[in-house]
């Protein structure tokens, strides 16, 4: 098992005064407190972050005010376009660089990083660039009588609502930022992202990327620290929207924030509990297959991923049969092993919750597979499957977010849709067929904000994504982000 050598340049990077990034650069804090970045790995410090006071909120905020009203707003469109794409082809560029820094402090696997992580980044930042010079209003001819020879016409303009308040979690800490920041810049607004406290330092990279593109100095700025930062970061006056993408119990908090401090318009991508259903003319191989791509991929840590999974009763014994030998082939090691196919959850807190899961999981349900911790430095879980004894196990109802699955049979096709739509979540679902009839029958009736169908967690920047019922308020990509970043101001004329 060997690891990759890590670049100079990483090196490099991992050795500075890292805290935020204010008005186009790194920005040293006032603030004495720092924060530990940790190798979920091996457990090892791998940097500090200094973390933001509320001297620093306030110069990110103004910083990105003043962008707002002046370097950004007069810049033509096309020329915002033309900068993101050229921010997209640097980060492109620095693929290798920003994947080991963020593998160095999310655990994620190398090639997650490289191919998903950073690369996909790219190809979003590039979808949000098309859309610079396509965002418009409508005309619209009024229905006022006219008296005498006067006439009315009617348009709407699309105006950016301002500078954007961006927080985001440890999961996917660069793509998730970079759909806040590309939907904040491409509309007009400016922005100032607050990363995980676990995961501070690619973006950081990202903002220097962004100045060597031509994003103007502070339209994109940067504030480190845990829940207070971002607090603090919602109550500013000057904040027009709160992006936000974390769980629930916190996107509930940043909600309720937000509308205390001005009726500040949020919106919320929440966590879920994703059922996911295999009918009974189900390819059982392709299901597997499916099922270890989707609900182990980065240990179970994605908010879109299948955590409960109904199975016809004629087939749960083979699936899962063949679920848990496909478990045991799985390649387990440091994320910096090129050949590793499933590391650590990314950071401590995280693993100690999941050890909790595991206790519930051998008191109340059955474990088919795995429910252990791995004996070696850093934290390492093994891949979990768990059989339900009944709809009631609370291990099919709370997000788990993490390498375990939990089953259940079901009978009829009544049954199962109630099974799927008993949660107070609603992000993503699947229907695993090759009916495709009766797929298209069961698709209205399935309460979540994506349903897939032979497949589970793939996002595409032209495809909205969301989530209904607790799992959030908004969606991000297709044209759908527009409305949330975006005022319509209407325009009548008499003439
Ligand atoms: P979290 O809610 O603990 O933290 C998210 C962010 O909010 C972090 O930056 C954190 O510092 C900040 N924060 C914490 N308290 C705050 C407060 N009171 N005010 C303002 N900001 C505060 O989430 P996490 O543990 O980092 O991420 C995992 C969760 O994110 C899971 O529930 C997962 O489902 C969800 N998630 C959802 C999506 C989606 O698109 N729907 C995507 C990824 C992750």
């Amino acid at each position: 098992m060997s690891e990759i050598q890590l670049l100079p340049s990483v090196l490099a990077f991992l050795e500075r005064d890292h805290a935020n990034f204010i008005d186009g650069a790194y920005a040293p804090s006032l603030s004495s407190n720092k924060i530990a970045v940790v190798n979920p790995a091996n457990g090892q410090v791998i940097a500090h972050i200094r973390d933001a006071d509320e001297a620093d909120v306030q110069a990110a905020v103004n910083g990105a005010r003043q962008a707002f009203k002046g370097a950004w707003a007069d810049m033509l469109p096309y020329q915002k376009g033309v900068i993101l794409n050229k921010l997209a082809d640097l980060i492109d560029a620095n693929n290798e660089e920003l994947a080991q820094i963020e593998t160095l402090c999310s655990g994620k696997s190398i090639q997650l990083s490289r191919h998903f992580e950073i690369a996909q980044s790219a190809v979003f930042l590039r979808y949000y660039a098309g859309w610079a010079t396509k965002i418009n209003g409508e005309t619209m001819q009024p229905s006022i009588p006219s008296f005498g020879t006067e006439k009315y016409t009617a348009f709407t303009r699309r105006e950016p609502v301002g500078v954007v308040a961006g927080i985001v979690p440890w999961n996917f800490s660069v793509m998730i930022g970079i759909w806040k920041i590309a939907s904040a810049l491409v509309t007009g607004c400016t922005v100032v992202i607050k990363p995980s406290e676990f995961t501070p330092l690619t973006l950081l990279r990202i903002a220097e990327l962004a100045i060597e593109a031509g994003v103007p100095a502070g339209a994109f700025n940067i504030v480190n620290g845990g829940g207070q930062v971002g607090q603090q970061l919602i109550a500013h006056r000057l904040i027009s929207k709160v992006a936000f993408t974390g769980s629930v119990p916190t996107g509930i908090a940043v909600g309720q924030a937000a509308m205390a401090a001005n009726l500040t318009r949020a919106t919320l991508e929440l966590g879920g509990k994703n059922p996911a259903a295999f009918l009974a003319d189900v390819d059982v191989d392709m299901a597997v297959a499916g099922i270890i791509q989707t609900a182990y991929v980065h240990q179970g840590q994605v908010c879109a991923s299948p955590e409960r999974f109904y199975v016809h009763r004629s087939r749960i014994d083979e699936l899962l049969e063949k679920l848990a030998a496909g478990l045991a082939e799985l390649k387990i090691g440091s994320p910096l092993d090129e050949s590793a196919q499933f590391g650590p959850l990314a950071n401590k807190p995280h693993f100690e919750k999941m050890l909790g899961y595991f206790k519930r999981a051998a008191a109340e349900s059955q474990i088919v597979y795995g429910g252990q911790a791995i004996d070696r430095p850093g934290y390492y879980v093994q891949p979990t499957v768990i059989r339900a004894h009944s709809a009631g196990d609370s291990l099919l109802h709370e997000e788990i977010f993490g390498p375990v699955t939990c089953f259940l049979p079901f009978d009829t096709e009544e049954e199962l849709v109630e099974l799927m739509n008993d949660s107070p979540f609603g992000l993503t679902a699947s229907l695993w067929t090759n009916d495709l009839s009766k797929a298209m029958r069961l698709i209205p009736q399935i309460e979540a904000g994506t349903v897939w169908v032979n497949m589970h967690t793939f996002i595409d920047p032209a495809v909205p994504f969301g989530g209904i019922k607790a799992s959030g308020v908004g969606r991000e990509f297709g044209s759908a982000f527009i409305d949330d970043y975006t005022e319509l101001k209407s325009v009548m004329i008499k003439y």
